[in-house]
């Protein structure tokens, strides 16, 4: 539909809140009005009444900040965007989604377990959008060959971890990851489903191949822990998560990659739901 058909229409106050909403989100994932945003807006397949609301959103965003000095304009705008959603600004400047995946056997425990891929999502805390990738395929050394269990869980193949990288090699790459695409002068949170990824796995394997943990390591967020905060309700894994929150699982679960935009996804719904993320766990 155009624009000039688009003006005809007029919304009625349902169509206008949630064109509202939807024209924050919007603002929020592209931090401002640009073309991206608008690009976003018509792709999306907007309906006329929405695309008065966005004029109508900005209208009223241009009249009021007229009063707002531009050094502060984005901030103001931010705010405004904030306030249409439920979502609170939150105390870091980025979330890294991290999910391993590792050796397995059905009903028996591998020693020493070792992890075989190593994902992590940088997620921009204002807009909740992916920003960057960290992805590698690691070798396992004491288990070479991956059982048929991990690999039906998983979906990761024999090939994929025999092309992989020693575990080393991995834990610089992604310590050069952090220091040039995060910063450590930045401050982030990592994000995983559960405490074994950070608590269990990392140090295990650390210590078995004499390797520090980097401090940045140390703590974490549980998401399990926020949304039974925000819900009342306990639950084990992932999955229960993405149906109470009416999401659409995507891709492979128990791949670590997929995994990651998973509960990317979980982290944007509890966010617009007024989750604030702070540390629930942490390793001395
Ligand atoms: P997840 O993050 O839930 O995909 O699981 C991480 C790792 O836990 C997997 O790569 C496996 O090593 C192990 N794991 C998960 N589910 C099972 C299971 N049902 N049986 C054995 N190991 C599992
Ligand atoms: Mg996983």
């Amino acid at each position: 539909m155009r624009i000039g058909q688009a003006l005809l229409g007029v919304p009625s106050n349902t169509v206008r809140t949630q064109g509202n909403l939807f024209c924050a989100e919007l603002f929020l994932r592209h931090g401002g009005v640009g073309r991206p945003a608008v690009m976003t807006l018509f792709k999306s397949g907007l309906r006329g009444e929405q695309v008065v609301c966005w004029q109508r959103f900005w209208k009223r965003q241009l009249a009021t900040s007229s009063r707002v000095p531009p050094r502060l304009f984005n901030s103001h705008l931010r705010r405004e965007a904030l306030k249409m959603t439920n979502r609170i600004p939150q105390d870091f400047d980025c979330f890294l989604v991290l999910d391993f995946e590792a050796t397995c056997e059905q009903d028996k425990l591998i020693q020493p377990q070792e992890i075989i891929e190593f994902p992590v999502l940088k997620i921009n805390s204002r807009s909740l959008e992916i920003e960057s990738t960290f992805h590698e395929f690691i070798k396992p050394v004491h288990n070479p060959k991956l059982t048929d269990f991990c690999i039906r869980l998983t979906t990761i193949s024999q090939a994929e971890v025999d092309n992989g990288k020693p575990f080393h090699t991995v834990m610089h790459l992604f310590d050069t990851w952090i220091k040039e695409e995060i910063g450590l002068d930045k401050n982030f949170l990592f994000v995983t489903c559960g405490d074994w990824d950070l608590k269990t796995m990392l140090p295990s394997q650390c210590q078995n191949e004499n390797i520090q943990v980097p401090n940045y390591c140390k703590k974490w967020h549980n998401i399990k822990k926020s949304y039974s905060l925000m819900t009342g309700r306990y639950i084990k894994g992932m999955m229960p998560m993405i149906m109470g929150l009416k999401l659409q699982h995507i891709g492979q679960l128990h791949r670590g990659l997929d995994d990651c935009k998973n509960i990317a996804n979980i982290l944007r719904a509890l966010a617009d739901r007024g989750c604030k993320f702070q540390p629930t766990n942490y390793i001395e």
